[in-house]
């Protein structure tokens, strides 16, 4: 039984075709953040199911994890930890690089933001090829966290990326085909 909140997350999510080249589908998330009610029924659904459990760090991923990371983490009570893109964070870092279809990319962490043994959630708007997610599992756990849970609003499952989660958990709430 999907929960009637659902589809008005899903019926707000616009898709681009061919956006930003030919044959990507784009999802294109800034049209859900328009419409109050689905937008906060977005951040009710994942607060309803990670209170009480026992999480301290949300990690959202540059950039839309950094639209939704945040009011799980304040509501839960958790504090908020910035995975970035190379060179915009100011202090020690560590970082993981993954692979792209062309080429390479990098996320980075503060060092010191999270603790050996916390418990964590990685937050995101979006799983493609999971590349990026395993990438910030790593961080996290290179850290000594434990990873909990991944969450995005939106899974490509045709990508086939909660394969590469080594096995962590992937919740999403939209599936697109
Ligand atoms: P991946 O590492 O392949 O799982 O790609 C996930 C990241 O790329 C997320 O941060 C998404 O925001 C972005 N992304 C990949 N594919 C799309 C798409 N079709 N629409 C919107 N964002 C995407």
């Amino acid at each position: 039984e999907e929960d009637p909140r659902i589809n008005g997350i899903r019926t707000k999510i616009r898709v681009v075709p061919n956006f930003p080249k030919p044959g990507i589908m784009f999802q294109d998330i800034t049209t859900l953040l328009l419409e109050p009610k689905a937008f906060k029924d977005t951040i009710d659904l994942f607060v309803e199911r990670y209170k009480g459990k026992n999480i301290s760090v949300v990690a959202g991923i540059e950039a839309r994890g950094f639209i939704f990371g945040p009011p799980i983490a304040l509501a839960i009570g958790a504090k908020f930890v910035p995975l970035r893109k190379p060179k915009k964070l100011p202090g020690e870092v560590m970082h993981e690089e993954y692979v792209l279809e062309y080429g390479r990319d990098c996320i980075e962490m503060h060092v010191g933001a999270v603790k050996a043994g916390e418990r964590a959630l990685v937050v995101d708007d979006l799983i493609a090829t999971g590349g990026t997610l395993s990438a910030a599992i790593n961080l996290l756990e290179r850290a000594g966290a434990e990873v909990v849970e991944c969450a995005c609003v939106i899974e490509l499952p045709e990508l086939k990326g909660r394969e590469r989660l080594s096995g962590k958990s992937l919740y999403i709430l939209v599936e697109y085909r």
